[in-house]
């Protein structure tokens, strides 16, 4: 899959996300609300989940796919796991975080999943924080930040920040990371050697 593709299809998903009226579950205001929250804290506590996240990423391009997983944590306990399957299921929204809100959708009352908090291996695409918006996500904790992820991809010039994608919806995120970020670039050391990018990150990783 191409940038310019990736980008087009996340525009498109995105803006038929952004058009849908709102759900009863996440209702829209006028009235302003608190911005979005980057949280400096003891990260300590997210690291289990941000490493079990991480191990989903190269389980996925164990399989094949893009090197990223995403843990959905109810009071303290992992709930719901998910790998990319962008490649395996030739399908470019099947990204991680989809597959686990797809999932627990499925499998757990709106509440529970609106209560809990997703862990991603790097900062949400902006198809994605649309998705995690839309199903009532309000806490997210990631591992690579936008700004190391760049590094690697070279992908600033598509990006929309999951928190400004929030503001810009009036919606409550508590945003926290990175964590372990050291850790996290490594696990693109494992995109597949079928994508046409692993040159091009392999390159990128060399020079970190
Ligand atoms: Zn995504």
């Amino acid at each position: 899959m191409s940038k310019r593709s990736m980008l087009v299809v996340s525009s498109c998903i995105l803006m038929l996300l952004l058009s849908q009226p709102a759900s009863a579950e996440t209702p829209r205001t006028d009235q302003p609300v608190a911005p979005a929250k980057a949280v400096a804290t003891d990260l300590r506590e997210h690291e289990p989940f941000i490493r079990q996240a991480f191990e989903l990423a190269v389980s996925a391009g164990k399989h094949g796919n893009h090197t990223f997983g995403a843990v959905l944590v109810h009071q303290g306990k992992v709930i719901l796991t998910s790998e990319n399957t962008v490649c395996t299921d030739n399908d470019v929204s099947r990204h991680a975080e989809i597959n686990l809100l797809v999932n627990a959708r499925r499998k757990f009352p709106s509440d529970v999943v609106r209560s809990s908090t997703v862990y991603t291996s790097a900062a949400p695409c902006p198809f994605c924080s649309a998705a995690l918006a839309a199903r009532g996500i309000s806490r997210i904790v990631y591992g690579v930040s936008y700004e190391a992820f760049d590094r690697v991809f070279g992908t600033k010039e598509v990006l929309l920040p999951c928190d400004s994608l929030y503001r810009q919806l009036h919606k409550e995120l508590t945003f926290i990371g990175p964590v372990l970020e050291g850790e996290g670039l490594l696990v693109f050391k494992h995109w597949p050697e079928s994508d046409p990018f692993k040159q091009f990150i392999s390159e990128r990783l060399k020079n970190l």
